[in-house]
């Protein structure tokens, strides 16, 4: 149980991500003070949108330099800091030669570095981590041991590896690792946000992330032969941002929350673009056969280990905890899916 300050300020790692700009905006229209990291503050493209928002908001923003890979990067942002939100990690699935560089060592080194400026910090009271239902579980086959017949937050990733399944990997080595430096101290506390597949409009114009390459992709042509059967947890990327607002100032949180409004398939979500953009973009509109997808696996960027274990496989959370302990209600993923693609249009991405 801990009670954060207001008028500290909270650092936010890797502020011009996808769900990290959400967050920023949301607590600096709170007026706190937000600290912040980013590898280059230099680069306009990726922190123009962020002094802009603090420039239009009560609250106030400083941007710090940092890289997950850099022992003590984090000591100087974190300064006076009672709140910690570790959201920096490299969320992509696919155009890496090596995972461990690309994916596991950024993730667990970058957490234990974060972790370790807090154990240096003597304000830090609590630490949020942006964590993953990709912590949760490995492939969607999985399920078929879990006799209750859906995730909850008693789960752990125990399939995936560096060869299979990288990203998933480097998120559960990294959650793991933090709890093991929070649990060999007691000044600070920590509340992990496992959140499923974030869509939802981007303020950031430079993210890498995959939420955005595969909303692109919807549009874009990618899908129009078709879709693999592939089912996900989906969740809106504003209600994400809250969720670690709440996690971060109730002070009875603590432990693992799934953030996830629903499942649905790819298909699906096609469905709902051409409700309303009609065939106005080359939306997905079949599912392809299993053996297809497994055949063109390499040429699409995954492992036929990945179609083997994912393809055709039914998901299903549990996000009660998120809902009663944090008091999250979700947006219906029509809105959030819609209004994704709404902001590619204006954007002029699509
Ligand atoms: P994003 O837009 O790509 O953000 C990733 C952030 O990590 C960027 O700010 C990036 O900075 C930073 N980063 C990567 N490597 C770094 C390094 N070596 N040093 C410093 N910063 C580094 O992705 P996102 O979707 O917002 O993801 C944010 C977090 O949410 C990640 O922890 C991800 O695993 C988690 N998550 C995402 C989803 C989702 O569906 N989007 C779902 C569950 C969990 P640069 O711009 O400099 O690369």
């Amino acid at each position: 149980m801990r009670t954060i300050n207001t008028s500290a300020p909270v650092l936010v790692t890797g502020g011009n991500g996808y769900i990290a700009s959400w967050l920023i905006k949301m607590l600096l229209e709170d007026g706190h003070t937000v600290h912040t990291t980013v590898r280059d503050p230099r680069n306009m493209t990726k922190v123009e949108h962020l002094t802009k928002m603090a420039a239009n908001a009560p609250g106030t923003l400083k941007i710090f330099k940092a890289d997950l890979l850099t022992e003590g990067a984090f000591d100087e942002a974190m300064q006076g800091c009672e709140l910690v939100m570790h959201t920096a990690s490299p969320f992509i699935v696919s155009g890496f030669k090596d995972a461990n560089e690309a994916l596991v060592r950024p993730a667990k080194e970058g957490t234990r570095n974060v972790l370790e400026a807090a154990n240096r910090v003597f304000a830090v009271k609590r630490v949020v981590l942006t964590s993953s239902v990709a912590a949760i579980y490995g492939d969607a086959k999985d399920m078929q041991n879990i006799p209750r017949g859906y995730f909850s937050e008693e789960d752990w990733n125990t399939s995936s590896s560096t060869d299979h399944q990288p990203y998933s990997y480097s998120k559960v080595i990294a959650e793991k690792e933090a709890w093991t430096i929070c649990r060999a101290q007691d000044r600070w506390d920590m509340v992990v946000i496992n959140p499923s597949m974030v869509y939802g409009p981007s303020l950031s114009k430079s993210s890498g992330s995959t939420s955005i390459s595969t909303m692109v992709n919807m549009g874009d042509g990618t899908m129009k032969l078709g879709v693999p059967k592939l089912t996900l947890g989906v969740v809106d990327v504003r209600d994400v941002a809250l969720a670690h607002v709440k996690a971060g100032f109730t002070p009875e949180a603590s432990g693992r929350h799934i953030v996830s409004a629903t499942e649905i398939s790819f298909l699906e979500m096609g469905r709902m673009l051409e409700a309303r953009y009609g065939d106005a973009y080359p939306f997905p509109k079949r599912e392809l056969p299993k053996f297809l997808v497994w055949l063109m696996a390499p040429k699409s960027g995954v492992s036929r280990g990945f179609v083997h274990k994912n393809v055709g496989y039914p998901v299903k959370f549990d996000n009660s905890v998120s809902r009663e302990k944090l008091g999250l209600a979700y947006r219906p993923i029509e809105q959030t899916i819609t209004d994704h693609f709404e902001q590619l249009i204006e954007d002029r991405v699509v």
